[in-house]
């Protein structure tokens, strides 16, 4: 786990020249004793007994590796669907949630603070401090706290208290910085739970390392069902980079395994409503890390626009940016109306109602070509409950799209 390789992480948080902690002299005590305690937290027998055992028995790991036959023979390979959106909660994001609840309390931390877009990753939060009986306060901007209701509902019911923040867009870019600058105010007692593989270092090796159990867990269902235990490829959707980043974990160093990645185009990489930031982003420093971000050319963050509220981030984790431009991952851009489509598409073809983010995933597919017997696993990240009006509402534009 931690031999060191082309791919890896270096002593200071960086992946090649992205990454680093720029942070407020007020925070470099925070962020250096997490980069001290990270590493011995995850790596000890104590941690890894709880964390498995949470993730076996309250999420309900391993999710299945599911071959998809209607779609594997539409897209002409062998598809198999790493089904994340069968955890408790509905996605990916419960798997880290849990790992830094374990980490926060083994550092002594007694309040939990969050930033939330979609409030996925302030659900999965709120769920996790629930479990462990600690305070939980979410940062959400207004403008988000307005759209997505039911997950503001549900963070109180789980007894979080939901900050609406009225800075800048009022949406996901503006809730980061705001709960960058309530742990600035509360050093001492707080743990700031992350939710992508974005921030200062250590958060994006962090995030990444607790969603790997999705790789680790691919490479042994491969094996049980194709005798072998690698894929030709490897398709997921990234916005911060989550679940690409665990998606891939365990196979970044193995050549043979070829990764694409899709991020949210909206109407357009050449609009400018577009999250695509892998396409349009030049380098900067977004939420305390040095990534590709979305800016004007004085250096103010743009906003991101995209029909899926998870995928909707101005920046990209700092690991995507380095692997993307050394090229060891291809970065696809898929339009709101591409995805659209491909979400019908898997829920008539599979009886699966994907996440629209996990949407732009399978929006890839068709992107790419393979020959009959490529195994591809593709991550479905979560599932599309919190979607379907959205998927209603835009069904015209489906249907414009393509048949189905
Ligand atoms: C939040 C979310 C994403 C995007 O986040 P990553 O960190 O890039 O994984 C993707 N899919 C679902 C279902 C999400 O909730």
């Amino acid at each position: 786990m931690s031999n060191k390789t082309k791919y890896s992480i270096d002593s200071k948080g960086f992946y090649g020249e992205f990454g680093g902690a720029y942070v407020p002299e007020i925070l470099y005590k925070c962020v250096t004793d997490l980069q001290q305690a990270y590493l011995p937290i995850i790596e000890s027998d104590s941690f890894q007994q709880e964390y498995r055992a949470l993730l076996r028995d309250y999420v309900g790991r391993p999710s299945p590796l599911y071959e998809a036959r209607r779609m594997s023979e539409k897209y002409g390979c062998r598809l198999f669907l790493k089904r994340e959106d069968l955890n408790h909660t509905g996605a990916h994001k419960i798997n880290n949630t849990i790992g830094q609840i374990l980490m926060a309390r083994k550092m002594g931390k007694t309040r939990i603070i969050a930033e939330t877009g979609a409030g996925q990753h302030g659900v999965a939060t709120a769920t996790v401090c629930a479990l462990m009986g600690m305070r939980c306060e979410v940062f959400m901007g207004k403008t988000d706290v307005e759209r997505q209701k039911t997950n503001v509902e549900r963070m109180k019911m789980l007894g979080a208290e939901v900050h609406p923040v009225t800075t800048g867009n009022m949406t996901l870019s503006d809730a980061c910085s705001e709960a960058i600058r309530d742990w600035c105010c509360h050093p001492q007692d707080t743990y700031y739970l992350v939710g992508s593989t974005m921030g200062p270092h250590p958060y994006p090796d962090i995030v990444a390392r607790m969603q790997s159990i999705i790789s680790e867990e691919i490479k042994q269902q491969l094996m049980e069902k194709t005798g072998r235990d690698y894929p030709d490829c490897l398709v997921a959707c990234v916005g911060g980079g989550s679940n690409a980043a665990g998606t891939i974990y365990h196979y970044i160093d193995d050549e043979r395994v070829r990764i694409v990645l899709a991020e949210a185009g909206g109407s357009g990489i050449d609009t400018d409503r577009t999250a695509a930031t892998m396409h349009r982003g030049t380098v900067g420093i977004i939420h305390g890390a040095r990534s590709l971000v979305m800016q004007t050319a004085d250096g103010q963050i743009e906003e991101a626009f995209t029909i899926s509220a998870g995928l909707d981030y101005p920046g990209i984790g700092p690991m995507h940016a380095d692997l993307a431009q050394r090229g060891r991952t291809e970065i696809l851009a898929v339009n709101d109306d591409e995805a659209i489509y491909a979400g019908y598409e898997l829920t008539r073809m599979e009886g699966i109602i994907p996440a629209i983010e996990s949407a732009h995933a399978i929006a890839a597919l068709s992107k790419i070509s393979f020959s009959k017997d490529d195994i591809v696993v593709l991550t479905v990240s979560g599932r599309g409950d919190k979607d379907v009006q959205t998927y209603l509402n835009n069904k015209q534009m489906a249907k414009e799209y393509g048949q189905f």
